[in-house]
């Protein structure tokens, strides 16, 4: 949004494509206690402000989903799902895609007790118990919203210490209904119907146990989700776009904003940055400059 609104700014005719809602992994945030300006503001929030910004800046607005990008001539073609579109230039902050725990039912149960998003789904299991897998500032920060809504909250994690910060440590120990499985690892979702647990591996003892649960939140990390940008633009062999700072790519005016680059850290205002970073070089790449 950040890439568009200064793009359009900038007097070019700048055309936004989405997939899903406008402001991505935002939208998914409870609460945001580190974008300046904000002591602390609602995921939905920010993103609904941003947005604002970019109506008001004249961007065309198209809900469809980019498959690839192909040369043409000069030009690049952007090949969506519903239409094709042409551009002179390319500005890609795609984010990144959530890990799959990739255990048995987890497909079978995805949408119906499995969920990547607890602030999306989380009223759905009000009042019942539910898992959270990971131990990083997602897993804990889901933990503590759930804590607030569920009965009981298993908080899942590999290691016995959080990868998390301090305060979102603090946080979940402030909860007598958070109980913490630590040397854990998720082995199969149970259930038939509906979800009915997940079973659990000791990594100290080996041995196997089933929690019963309603629900099961993954939160695992985050991966790139660049196939459809690969053939045109090197990526790292994690499949982040390799760019340098002004958001530079590979590819002659196909530029990478946000978590979708290869960079160190992913957060809100470094995603504006770049966005602000990778419009300006792009006006000065269509300015011949
Ligand atoms: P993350 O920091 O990569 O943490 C992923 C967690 O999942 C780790 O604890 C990891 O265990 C565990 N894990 C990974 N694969 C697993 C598997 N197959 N089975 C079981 N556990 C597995 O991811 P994140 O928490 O989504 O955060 C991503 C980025 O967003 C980070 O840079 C984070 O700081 C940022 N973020 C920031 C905020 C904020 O500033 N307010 C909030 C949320 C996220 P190990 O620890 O053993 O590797």
């Amino acid at each position: 949004m950040t890439a568009a609104i200064y793009a359009a700014d900038a007097g070019l005719s700048v055309r936004l494509i989405e997939k899903g809602m406008y402001g991505g992994q935002m939208t998914t945030t409870d609460r945001i206690e580190n974008y300046p300006g904000f002591k602390e503001i609602a995921g939905w929030e920010l993103s609904q402000r941003m947005f604002e910004c970019v109506t008001a800046s004249g961007v065309s607005l198209t809900s469809d989903n980019v498959l690839s990008l192909e040369r043409s001539g000069t030009n690049y073609k952007v090949i969506c799902q519903k239409e094709t579109y042409e551009a002179n230039a390319v500005i890609i902050a795609n984010g990144v895609a959530r890990r799959k725990l990739d255990i048995p039912g987890e497909k079978e149960f995805a949408g119906r007790g499995v969920s990547y998003c607890a602030v999306c789904d989380g009223n759905f299991f009000r009042g019942r118990d539910v898992a959270v897998i990971g131990g990083g500032n997602s897993a804990l920060e889901d933990a503590a919203y759930l804590g607030g809504i569920c009965n009981r909250v298993f908080l899942i994690h590999r290691r016995d210490e959080f990868r998390a910060d301090e305060k979102y440590v603090r946080a979940i120990n402030s909860f007598d209904n958070i109980e913490r499985v630590t040397s854990h690892v998720p082995v199969r979702i149970v259930g038939n119907e509906t979800l009915t647990g997940i079973e659990v591996r000791d990594l100290k003892t080996d041995s196997v146990r089933t929690i019963p649960v309603s629900g099961v939140f993954a939160a695992t990390g985050l991966i790139s989700d660049n196939n459809a940008f690969a053939g045109i633009v090197n990526v790292t062999d994690e499949g982040y776009i390799v760019s340098d700072e002004n958001c530079v790519t590979s590819a002659p005016g196909v530029f990478a904003a946000g978590d979708t680059r290869q960079k160190k850290l992913r957060q809100i205002v470094t995603a504006c940055a770049d966005g602000a970073s990778a419009a300006k070089r792009a006006l000065e790449y269509l300015n011949g400059v």
